[in-house]
């Protein structure tokens, strides 16, 4: 497989500092209280992790799967749920970890679903936003970095299945 070099967006460093800023608004917010993580598959995943090693919280991480996006850089539009989470919300405190707010509609669609399902209340966190591209209002309580209309990759987010592995958030170069 051909080695690639994408641009940095943002690094490894920079994404600590703002994780551990996140990690602590999320324990002043939720002090005392217990918090089911739902992270959303399978761009969440990196940022997931290293958020719940700083929340100082009895926290139970779920995993939730959607399909908006194919293979390529545009939304089919239909958002449907592949796998659920294994446990009930009713009563309890939500906080859904997504990778990026796009247009908005997964994360409109995805909240949605989750408020028939009756929990206490739903926070959502979302390491990245492209305000540009935004068509659906969403309430992101606790946003990592706003970036501009660029397709990012790395730090979970792939492109056809790849680059999920880097440690930071990179942009494709035309020599890629
Ligand atoms: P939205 O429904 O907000 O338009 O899209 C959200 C989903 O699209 C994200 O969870 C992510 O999977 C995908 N997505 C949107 N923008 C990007 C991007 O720049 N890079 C990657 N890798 N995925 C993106």
């Amino acid at each position: 497989m051909e080695q690639i070099n994408p641009d940095v967006l943002i690094s490894e460093d920079d994404i600590s500092l703002r994780i551990n800023a996140l990690a602590k608004a999320i324990n002043e917010d939720f002090s005392g209280e217990e918090l089911v993580v739902i992270c959303v598959l399978k761009g969440a995943f990196m940022f997931c992790s290293d958020l719940i090693k700083k929340i100082e919280l009895p926290v139970r991480l779920e995993f939730i799967q959607l399909s908006s996006y194919g293979d390529g850089m545009t939304s089919t539009g239909n958002v449907k749920i592949e796998m659920d989470v294994s446990t009930t919300l009713k009563d309890k405190n939500v906080l859904i970890v997504e990778d990026i707010v796009d247009t908005g509609l997964t994360i409109t669609t995805l909240l949605k679903m989750l408020e028939i399902r009756d929990p206490k209340q739903v926070k959502l966190a979302s390491l990245l936003f492209k305000p540009s591209r935004n068509k659906h209002k969403v309430p992101i309580d606790y946003l990592g970095f706003e970036i501009e209309d660029k397709f990012v990759i790395g730090y979970g987010l792939d492109y056809a299945g790849r680059y999920r592995e880097l440690p930071y958030i990179g942009v494709l170069n035309a020599g890629n």
